[in-house]
């Protein structure tokens, strides 16, 4: 089967480059190994209210299952700090939904879509990415295409098989996903952030209320098993066992974030990656939607100039990475490095960070920042106050010893 342009997945990135090469009128098609988008879903869908209107995708209402105003992050002995905005900062989506709207904008767009259609490999003739072999109902087919975006997520198995180099593995972490009912003492505005390595090492756990008196709760770590951490977190934590005493937890799905920041390339002869499968995740939060999503529309736009001049080489391409590390390179950076700071921190250094951002009154400073997603950007912003350089300066020398 030919095509101009192949997507592999039908993820919130995939669905998006199509949508772009679809709306420009290049002939697209979207391959997605699940019969159901969206499920299972393993991510908690907190976003920036900006990143989501950045993407201009009309988020209809009954997908939004909150808004936030606040967070809480809570030190491993229990000390807090608070930052609260007048306004919503952020909001939870239903990723079931949000997935499932965006792969239907494409499909309106005129892109054909192939669910229950795993992509095995990649063709590879004369040094070009000329489509894919997939495996459906059974049978083994080949799908051409002049270009190929790859959006497989996180695993890049297709990537590995064809023996291009993935996403740090060092920096990976192990991610698992809940559903608690009935959680207490909460402001429904109000997510929760748990640092510590005795309850989520070389990541953090949450809390993440929806308006139906439920949260999703999750938690990630570097090693062992992310279920026995969860079990660990909700009967030990001071303050979760508070939060989810009456709570039944459901719905477990485990799925690792890659924190390590973007791969090293991004496009070949053929080929651009993009989203997880490309690592465009914020090393410090795991937050991979909003990056993702804004290198995806790049990947969709440099395609169809692609496809439309009849350049299919990798210079023609790396096009696609100089615009998205324009867009998003510094802050990957800068949250990469802030990610092994935090991750070099003990538990008792973190007591005394939180501590000290309490008492310089951070949050006030932390209040003027107007883009949570580009935390380099908006550390330089921040760091006119002396305050930031102050703490800034504790961090790095606690870090050290
Ligand atoms: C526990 C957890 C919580 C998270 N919470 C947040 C959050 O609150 N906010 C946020 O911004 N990010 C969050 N993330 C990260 C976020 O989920 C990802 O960054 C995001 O899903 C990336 O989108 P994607 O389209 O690149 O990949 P995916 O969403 O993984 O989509 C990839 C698609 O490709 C399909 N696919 C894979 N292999 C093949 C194949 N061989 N053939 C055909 N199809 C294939 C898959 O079925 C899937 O549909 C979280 C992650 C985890 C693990």
């Amino acid at each position: 089967m030919d095509s101009d342009l192949l997507i592999i997945g039908g993820g919130p990135t995939g669905s998006l480059s199509a949508l772009k090469a679809s709306k420009a009128g290049i002939p697209t098609t979207i391959l997605e190994e699940h019969r159901r988008i969206g499920f299972p879903s393993h991510c908690t869908g907190h976003l920036s209210l900006t990143g989501v209107k950045r993407l201009e995708l009309n988020v209809p209402k009954n997908i939004y299952e909150n808004e936030i105003k606040s967070a809480i992050f809570y030190s491993p002995s229990g000390r807090q700090f608070t930052i609260r905005f007048p306004h919503p900062v952020t909001c939870v989506v239903n990723r079931e939904l949000f997935d499932q709207h965006v792969f239907n904008l494409a499909s309106k767009a005129g892109a054909k879509t192939f669910t229950g259609t795993y992509v095995h490999s990649l063709i590879i003739e004369k040094g070009y990415i000329k489509g894919v072999r997939v495996k459906r109902d059974n049978k083994t087919e080949e799908f051409r295409a002049k270009i190929v975006i790859d959006a497989e997520g996180v695993s890049s198995t297709i990537l590995k098989r064809a023996g291009i180099p993935t996403s740090n593995p060092n920096l990976m972490v192990k991610g698992v996903q809940a559903i608690a009912d009935k959680i207490e003492n909460i402001p429904e505005d109000t997510v929760e952030v748990y640092l510590g390595r005795s309850f989520a090492p070389g990541f953090y756990a949450w809390i993440v209320p929806r308006r139906d008196g439920s949260a999703k709760i999750g938690l990630a770590a570097e090693r062992g098993n992310p279920r026995d951490y969860l079990h660990h977190f909700k009967q030990h934590h001071p303050t979760a066992l508070q939060r989810l005493k009456r709570s039944s937890i459901k719905t477990h799905v485990y799925h690792p974030i890659s924190l390590g920041g973007p791969i090293r390339k991004t496009y070949y002869n053929g080929l651009l990656i993009t989203g997880d499968a490309a690592s465009q995740i914020k090393p410090t939060t795991g937050g991979g939607i909003i990056m993702g999503m804004t290198s995806a529309k790049i990947a969709g736009e440099v395609a169809t100039e692609a496809i439309q001049t009849r350049n299919y080489s990798a210079s023609f391409l790396s096009k696609y990475e100089h615009r998205w590390k324009r867009k998003i390179g510094f802050d990957m950076k800068a949250m990469k490095h802030l990610r092994l700071i935090l991750n070099s921190l003990t538990d008792k250094k973190l007591d005394r960070l939180i501590s000290i951002y309490s008492r310089l009154g951070m949050e006030e400073i932390l209040k003027e920042v107007t883009d949570i997603d580009f935390q380099g950007k908006a550390f330089i912003h921040m760091a006119k106050n002396p305050r930031t350089l102050a703490t800034a300066l504790y961090l790095l020398t606690i870090s050290f010893f």
